[in-house]
């Protein structure tokens, strides 16, 4: 049932496993320059963590943090022990580097074989996987994981969506790793390209790396035929592995031995209270070369209360529900590119993509949502179009609390990029 023994401790297990790494990984981190300097002028002392609530008088680390150290003022050790480099994708500004150590790369590893056996795949399964190679952490990161597991394992990369059929067709491919959105563009053209999902030898999509919405995940489960399960993870944590969807489909399994996880109050650094969303805290508790402690991920989220059904105790975490980055303020009002998904991915008439542009209108900021309309919905008639424009409109004001100008555009009409999605295009000085 399990991948291994850690998956099955109780909560004071992991409480206690957790008050000790915490202990050890301050101590290792005091190695860095960053912590030497930082834990010096807060007069934090190792030995004084005694519990995980401890962590609460540790000072955050943020990305600005890892910019103005950049490139090794985080490292515990010389740069000649270690063995990796990746880059985040730099979605949100500058890019941050990571340095793994070979025993970091081991255990990034054994926690990817954890995470997928976790929703389902076996040593049994073909794995393809489509997301890019390179300093993407997606990449390398599913790869070494899926070895380790003993998957066959086949190094796609991203884009290329005929050889991707070609390859899943001829080698029975039963996993793709694939980025929601290229997933459901994908999705689409297998049909377009005259293949039947059912026929095609895949079971499972492991999707993850940009924010989606359950309505998005059950659009590509529908589509493909398939069962998709969410993963999360940030190159600042390794990559994806940081917490993964078991077979219940319902948040997913933060890996509390390697990492804590808080949610605070972004305003105030104060935890919220059970159940409620705030910005996500990760601490890792076994990184040797580059640990990062109380690392502000700007990632909205909550705890989910309760216990799974799996019976893992590890904690789950809710679907992203925006990044605070990504957050737009128009009108005084506070939007989230991901409410915006959430009502267009619910209409049937909606097809596979949208975009979202900050546009400027007399003066006023405004934003336009040009969403991709299924083709068998795309009729010549205008009243018939108008009156669909207005119903999208009306749904997005209900949940955006300001009214955007819909525009209705033919299905594959929208840009798509082979890595993550750019769901917001800002034109206000084009177009202003
Ligand atoms: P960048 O931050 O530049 O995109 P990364 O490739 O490290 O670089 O991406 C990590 C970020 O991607 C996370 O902080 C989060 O915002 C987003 N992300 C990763 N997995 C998911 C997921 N399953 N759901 C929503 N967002 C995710
Ligand atoms: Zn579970």
């Amino acid at each position: 049932m399990y991948y291994d023994k850690v998956e099955s401790l109780e909560r004071d297990e992991i409480d206690a496993l957790q008050a000790d790494r915490l202990r050890k990984v301050v101590e290792t981190a005091m190695a860095s320059p960053f912590y030497k300097k930082k834990y010096a002028e807060a007069d934090i002392d190792p030995a004084s963590i005694k519990t995980v609530d401890d962590v609460r008088r540790l000072p955050f680390t943020t990305k600005n943090d890892l910019r103005n150290n950049y490139p090794d003022g985080f490292l515990t050790r010389p740069v000649e022990d270690f063995v990796r480099l990746h880059v985040s994708s730099g979605t949100t500004g500058t890019p941050t580097a990571v340095y793994y150590t070979q025993s970091d790369l081991d255990k990034w590893a054994d926690l990817m074989a954890r995470s997928m056996y976790c929703c389902g795949v076996r040593k049994s399964d073909v794995l393809q996987n489509m997301s890019g190679y390179g300093l993407f952490t997606g990449g390398l990161g599913i790869h070494y994981g899926s070895e380790r597991l003993g998957c066959l394992t086949i190094p796609a990369g991203a884009g290329n969506t005929k050889r991707q059929i070609k390859l899943i067709r001829d080698f029975n491919v039963s996993v793709m790793h694939i980025i929601p959105s290229f997933a459901l563009y994908f999705a689409q053209k297998v049909r377009d390209e005259g293949f039947e999902p059912k026929t095609m030898p895949w079971r499972i999509a492991l999707i993850g790396a940009e924010p989606h919405t359950e309505d998005t995940r059950k659009r590509i489960e529908e589509l493909m035929n398939i069962k998709a399960f969410n993963s999360y993870g940030m190159t600042e944590m390794n990559g994806p592995g940081v917490a993964f969807e078991c077979e219940h489909q319902n948040g997913m399994h933060i890996w509390e031995d390697s990492y804590l996880p808080e949610i605070i109050n972004p305003q105030t650094g104060e935890h919220v209270k059970e159940g409620e969303i705030g910005e996500l805290v990760m601490t890792t508790l076994t990184r040797e070369g580059m640990p990062l402690i109380r690392y502000r991920t700007r990632d909205l989220t909550r705890f989910i209360p309760g216990k799974c059904a799996c019976g893992r105790v590890h904690r789950r975490m809710d679907r992203i529900a925006g990044r605070a980055d990504d957050m737009l303020i128009i009108k005084g009002v506070n939007i989230y590119p991901m409410q915006i998904e959430k009502i267009l991915m619910a209409m049937p008439e909606v097809g596979q993509n949208y975009l979202i542009e900050l546009i400027r209108e007399k003066f006023i900021d405004q934003i336009r949502v040009k969403v991709e309309i299924k083709d068998e919905f795309f009729v010549e008639d205008m009243r018939v179009l108008q009156s669909l424009q207005k119903r999208i409109a009306a749904k997005l004001r209900d949940e955006i609390l300001v009214t955007p100008r819909v525009e209705l555009v033919m299905h594959n009409s929208i840009p798509k990029s082979e890595g993550k999605a750019q769901r917001v295009v800002d034109l206000r000085d084009v177009e202003g």
